[in-house]
């Protein structure tokens, strides 16, 4: 019988351990399948092309939105991102529960394509603490941190409005447990569900 995966998108300050949460998540669980998104950013050190991101210059990024390839897109920071129309379709119609990480932009585009996508906003347990793991990453410039961190404040009065939960990173591993606990709700909301009943109702007609 064919279901459909869950679109769940992962949103949150930089910095708050989103990253680090989808890996764990990852660990804990084998239906799922995280959409690489596209980026004009330069690498991090230890990122490789086509695992964390792929890594594409302006033209090629714009080239992607005008031909389509984007399911969604925004700047962030100075930079596109963006996410991949056609692997996330595909595996969300092979039964995959597709992870996004996207900032709030994205977010609210996917929304609006995609209503039955779960919207997950990662809060950090505050904001020294949130300023403390973006420092501590050792990833960013300080004028990376501080625009990352306006960019922070601004995104924490609209997430209220968009987002359908909102998960403390105090213990990543309890961050993790949450949001398998919502996977598992999705797994049987109608949305997933609705090929399997569709394909029950056809069953009850032909035996009637
Ligand atoms: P994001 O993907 O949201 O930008 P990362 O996953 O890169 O954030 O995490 C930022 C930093 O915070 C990393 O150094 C990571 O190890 C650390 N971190 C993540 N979650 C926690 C946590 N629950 N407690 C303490 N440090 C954390
Ligand atoms: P970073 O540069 O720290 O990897 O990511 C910066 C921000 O871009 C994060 O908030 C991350 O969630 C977001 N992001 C990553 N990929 C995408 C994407 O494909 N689309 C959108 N809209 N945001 C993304």
């Amino acid at each position: 019988m064919n279901k459909r995966g869950v679109l769940l998108v992962i949103s949150g300050p930089s910095g708050v351990g989103k990253g680090t949460i989808i890996n764990k998540l990852f660990d804990m669980d084998d239906n799922l399948y995280f959409s690489v998104s596209a980026t004009t950013r330069q690498p991090r050190q230890g990122e490789i092309n086509g695992v964390h991101y792929t890594f594409k210059s302006i033209e090629e990024f714009e080239h992607d939105i005008e031909t389509g390839e984007m399911l969604e897109h925004a700047q962030f920071s100075g930079n596109y991102y963006g996410t991949p129309r056609s692997a996330v379709e595909k595996k969300l119609s092979q039964g995959k529960d597709v992870v996004l990480d996207i900032e709030i932009q994205g977010a609210r585009n996917v929304k609006r394509l995609m209503p039955e996508a779960v919207l997950v906003y990662i809060l950090p347990p505050s904001i020294d603490e949130l300023k403390k793991r973006l420092n501590g990453r050792h990833t960013e410039t300080e004028e990376s941190v501080s625009r990352r961190l306006h960019t922070a404040y601004s995104e924490l009065h609209e997430a209220p409005e968009l987002y359908d939960y909102f998960i403390v990173n105090d213990v990543v591993e309890n961050a993790a447990t949450k949001i398998e606990e919502i996977l598992d709700c999705k797994r049987c909301g109608k949305a997933a569900m609705q090929e399997i009943i569709k394909q029950i109702l056809e069953e009850a007609e032909n035996l009637a």
